[in-house]
């Protein structure tokens, strides 16, 4: 008979994926703020990246608890969701759609590592393990609020993509492209 798996073991598992997927954001984040039109969502990203670090170590102090050396295990959800959002970089590079596009790209992969952290959460209190709660409580809450600024931007994203404007120049009114041609926004992005 096979080895009796326990929620020891599932917690060990899912705890090596979200590190392993949080090394690969580490990576990824620096390129989606380069690559983001708008400035306040570059600064979302960049803001997102130094929270991040964080996230790796307070990962690398639940190993510590459980008394497990800090691993990543490949994670294939991150690497896919992740490849989607390169996919949507590419493509809608310079066109009014790319910000809105980076942001549903961003905001799969906070959803993955809400789902990810809820779990483990949950575990580390039925395995009673106080410190890694609070631990992963704390990365939750950011990864949440991550969510939450993303929505914020995603209004005017969307908005400046379904007028087919540069980021950050739609009208958060009347929609159209009339306004942007006539007061020439090309020219006007490289103004004072
Ligand atoms: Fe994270
Ligand atoms: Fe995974
Ligand atoms: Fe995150």
């Amino acid at each position: 008979m096979a080895k009796e798996k326990t929620l020891e073991d599932l917690f060990l598992d899912t705890l090596k994926d979200i590190y392993y997927a949080e090394k690969r954001i580490l990576k990824a984040l620096p390129k989606m703020a380069k690559g983001a039109a708008s400035p306040k969502l570059k600064k979302g990203f960049e803001k997102h990246l130094a929270q991040t670090e964080g996230q790796v170590e307070r990962l690398e102090q639940v190993f510590e608890i459980i008394g497990q050396p800090a691993r990543g295990k490949k994670c294939e959800a991150i690497e896919g969701i992740l490849a989607e959002g390169e996919e949507i970089m590419k493509s809608y590079k310079g066109t009014p759609a790319l910000d809105a596009g980076l942001i549903s790209a961003a905001q799969a992969v906070e959803h993955y590592e809400i789902t990810r952290y809820g779990t483990l959460r949950r575990w580390a209190e039925t395995l009673g393990k106080r410190n890694a709660v609070t631990l992963l409580e704390r990365t939750l809450r950011e990864e949440s609020e991550t969510d939450e600024l993303l929505s914020q931007i995603a209004e005017q994203a969307n908005r400046s993509a379904e007028a087919g404007q540069p980021a950050g120049r739609a009208g958060s009114g009347r929609r159209g492209k009339s306004t942007a041609a006539l007061s020439g926004a090309e020219g006007a992005a490289n103004g004072r």
